[in-house]
Formats: structure tokens, C-alpha cells, sequence
């Protein structure tokens, strides 16, 4: 009956581009979404992207031709090397080490070690005309993925940093040339693959504090934009690790002891318990990496760590006080104690219908192949949903494979021509993109108007799904 009543919902609903999958979500943003929509009528997005693209001007092209210079003269061997030399999230010194000297040797001040993540980094740059201009952020991930055969960079964030320092280049011998003052960063996030959530950590830390827009570019197997909004790729997601600690005893005098490793068993199967009392859209899996190290002494210590979802932060917190609740719950029932430790959220990211409608243009323009022209659901420029709703920001991504995401295939159009030709064309949109923000300020008053106005229906959504979702989370 459930699946059929899903299917009866993609088949009805015009919601699968949209951020909300839940029939309750639906419901709930039902008046938020109204809104978005007279919004977009309003500031017409494409129409204004068509009109920027359209009206190019000699400087903007000198621009998108150096770029591709940069990235043809030395960005694609730096692409190529990193995605022939891959480390894994946490890992990427080598990684980090080249790019940093990259960026030094164009005159760019690094520093290393931002937000106490040693393979994180931002790169700064102040024009000679002063910084009293936008301040222009560009993002470069780096981490290859995880895999028994050794590491690989089967999502291509090899491309990432070498694509952003080609754009930024373009725009900082403009800067200048034309004496236009104005400031870039490049923000090296570390760990795109793996948590804890580097961006949210970086953004928490106040990274990317100061940034007036933020691009990145990402791998893709086709040509395509996101409808205005919010939403995220793979649910909201809270990254628990509940630690459990007893006392060790001998096997044979386990009465002095407090056995952490009952606690989270207990815990475990309290969580299981659960899963009826949840929505049946959630998404609870947990692993106990922790549990004793031998069989005649009494375990004091124990970790379980949960992977907790919903479609919704709203339901997922609800979710998580109760899960918290059993650990405290286990805790209690043997004598053990339990600290409760949130080490990553990933939320609903925003769009904004001014920006990805710009990149699509500027995609049709440069005839960015495997074009798909059905907005897809919004979900924000970067992973974590955090950065999305301080910043406005677009992700270019350029088709640059013919495999899907996480392949060798991936991986080998990333070394070849496909991927070349959709990451330089990712760099000269970024470069464009900037270009515009720099240089138009009624783009910028405009995307600033939308991001701040789709900032308030995410909260007012919000709002509205505690009061739907009121009765059945009450403590
Ligand atoms: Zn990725």
C-alpha cells in the first residue's frame, strides 16, 4: 500500500523537482512554495541571464579566453597529476602541498591549516585597486574516494581546485589590469567524501566569513541546472556518536565492573524499537566500531555511531531527541554512563534560480554538450546546506562524463577530452559568473534580494512543518 501510494505521488505530483519528497512536506510548504514561485516571476531569472550572457562585452571575453589558457597551458597537467596521485578525505597532504605552491607562485597569500583541519586552506588574494569591491569566493575540493584497490578519483574533485584557479586567474589579471578593486578567496575544503562535514566545520570556524558569492564546480554526467529553492541531494542527515563508559573488571569478579559494551547493545536494540514509532520515510543505520578488547574483562568502553535521516530537519530532530533518549535510557538501565556527541549535520541548501539560470545560459553559450533542460531539485552549491544559506553561491557542472558518479569510467572521462573539455568550460562560466558579480550591481542587488527572501520561506517552512508535526513530537 506504501509503494503504491509513492508511485501514485511521482506520478501526480509535479514535486520530484522539488525540494520536499514527504506528502506532509508537500502539505506543509504548500504556501512557501506559492511564494517561491511568484518570486521567480518576478525577478525572471532566465530572461536576465539571457540578457547578461547575450550583451558580452571585450572585457568579459578576454576574461573567459584567458581562463581557458590557464587552464590549457598548465591546469589540466595540475588536474591530470592530482587525479593520478589520489588521496583520500583527511588524507590530501600531498595534494594540498602542490596546490598551495601553485597558488604562492601567482601571488596568492595561503593559509594552511584553517579551522584546524590540516588539509584545509584558503587562498587570498586583494586587488592593487583596494578591497573596497565583492569579495569573490571560489571553492576546491580535493579528496579521492575509498576503495579496496586503493584510493581513486571516481567523482573527479581532482578537476576542482585546478578549474577554480584557472578562473580566478582570469579574473584577477583583470582586477588589475582594469584597476577594479575587489578581493578573491579560494576556500580548499578537505573531505568532501567522508565525515565529519569539512564545510560545516570551516563555516562554524568562520572561514567564509566575508565572501559576498561562492562558486564550485563538480563532475556530472549531463548539462543541468536546479530549480530555485531548497532541498538536498540524499536526506538531512545527523552524524551521532553516542560513547558509553563503565568500569573494567576480571571476568570473574564482573561485579565490579559496569559493562559499556551491554549499554550499547541495549542501545542498539532500543533503536530498533524505535524504527515503528518513526515516519517511514526515515533512515537510521548504526555501527558499534567500538565494543571491548578482550572477552575476560569487562568492557568499559563502548561507540556507537548513528547515521540518522529524514527529508526534513524538523522531523530529524525529533528523531534524534528520541534516539538520545535510549542511549540515556541504556546508560541508565547499566550503570554506565553516556556522552552524546553531534559531530556532523548536513540540512536543506538553497538555490537561487538568478544563478543557475546564469551558468545554464552560459553553458548553452559555450555548447555544453548532453544539455538537459528540466530544472532538477534544488540542493544548494555544496554539500552540507550550511554554507548555502549564509552565502549565495552556484555549482557549475559542465557534463564531464559519460559514466555516472564514484566510477573508474568517472574517473578515466576525467583524465580524458570529456573531462578536459566540461572542466575548462566550467572554469570560464565561473570566471564569467564573477565577472558579472563584480561588475553588476543590479545582479548583485538582485541575487542578494532572492537568496535573503528564500533564506525567510526556509525558515517560515520550517515554522509551519513544527506546527504540523506538532502533536506527534511533543515531549
Ligand atoms: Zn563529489
Amino acid at each position: 500500500m506504501r509503494i503504491l501510494t509513492t508511485l501514485i505521488l511521482i506520478v501526480v505530483a509535479p514535486s520530484v523537482a522539488l525540494g520536499q519528497t514527504t506528502p506532509t512536506e508537500i502539505a506543509a510548504a504548500a504556501d512557501v512554495l506559492t511564494r517561491i514561485e511568484a518570486l521567480q516571476t518576478r525577478i525572471d531569472p532566465a530572461a536576465r541571464a539571457a540578457r547578461i550572457v547575450g550583451s558580452s562585452t571585450p572585457a568579459r571575453e578576454e576574461v573567459m579566453r584567458s581562463v581557458g589558457t590557464w587552464w590549457d597551458d598548465e591546469m589540466e597537467a595540475l588536474s591530470d597529476h592530482i587525479g593520478h596521485n589520489p588521496e583520500v578525505g583527511w588524507q590530501e597532504f600531498e595534494t594540498v602541498a602542490t596546490l598551495v605552491k601553485v597558488l604562492r607562485a601567482k601571488g596568492f597569500t595561503v593559509e594552511t591549516g584553517v579551522a584546524n583541519l590540516a588539509t584545509a586552506f584558503v587562498a587570498s588574494w586583494d586587488s592593487p585597486a583596494g578591497t573596497d569591491g565583492p569579495t569573490l569566493g571560489l571553492i576546491g575540493e580535493y579528496d579521492a574516494l575509498r576503495d579496496i584497490e586503493g584510493p581513486f578519483h571516481g567523482d573527479q574533485h581532482n578537476a576542482q581546485t585546478p578549474v577554480a584557479i584557472a578562473a580566478a586567474l582570469g579574473l584577477k589579471a583583470y582586477m588589475t589590469d582594469a584597476s577594479v578593486p575587489g578581493s578573491i578567496r579560494l576556500y580548499g575544503t578537505p573531505a568532501e567524501e567522508v565525515g565529519p562535514p569539512a564545510k560545516t566545520i570551516m563555516y562554524e570556524a568562520g572561514v567564509f566569513d566575508g565572501a559576498d558569492i561562492l562558486v564550485r564546480s563538480h563532475s556530472s554526467d549531463q548539462t543541468a541546472r536546479g530549480r530555485a529553492g531548497f532541498g538536498v541531494c540524499c536526506l538531512n542527515i545527523n552524524e551521532v556518536k553516542y560513547t558509553f563508559t563503565g568500569r573494567p573488571a576480571h571476568q570473574l569478579t564482573s561485579w565490579n565492573g559496569r559493562n559499556a559494551l551491554s549499554a550499547a547493545v541495549r542501545f542498539y536494540t532500543s533503536v530498533d524499537g524505535l524504527r515503528s514509532t518513526f515516519r517511514p520515510e526515515a533512515s537510521i543505520q548504526g555501527v558499534i566500531p567500538e565494543g571491548g578488547v578482550a572477552p575476560n574483562v569487562v568492557p568499559a568502553h563502548a561507540v556507537v555511531d548513528y547515521y540518522i535521516r529524514y527529508p526534513d530537519e524538523v522531523y530529524l530532530e525529533h528523531m534524534t531527541n528520541m534516539i538520545d533518549d535510549a542511549a540515556r535510557g541504556a546508560a541508565m538501565a547499566t550503570g554506565t554512563e553516556v556522552s552524546i556527541d553531534r559531530y556532523g549535520e548536513y540540512r536543506d541548501g538553497i538555490t537561487l534560480g538568478t544563478l543557475d539560470e546564469l551558468y545554464f545560459e552560459y553553458a548553452k553559450a559555450l555548447g555544453a554538450p548532453n544539455l538537459n533542460e528540466v530544472p532538477q531539485r534544488p540542493a544548494g552549491y555544496e554539500e552540507t546546506g550550511w554554507v548555502t544559506r549564509e552565502i549565495p553561491g552556484v555549482g557549475v557542472s559542465v557534463y564531464s562524463s559519460r559514466e555516472t558518479y564514484h566510477t573508474k569510467g568517472m574517473e578515466a572521462d576525467g583524465l580524458g577530452e570529456i573531462g578536459h573539455a566540461g572542466f575548462r568550460m566550467d572554469a570560464q562560466i565561473m570566471a564569467a559568473i564573477l565577472y558579472d558579480y563584480l561588475t553588476n550591481e543590479s545582479l548583485r542587488n538582485v541575487i542578494a534580494e532572492e537568496h535573503s527572501e528564500l533564506k525567510a520561506l526556509l525558515s517560515e517552512y520550517h515554522q509551519r512543518l513544527r506546527e504540523v508535526y506538532a502533536p506527534e513530537i511533543e515531549r
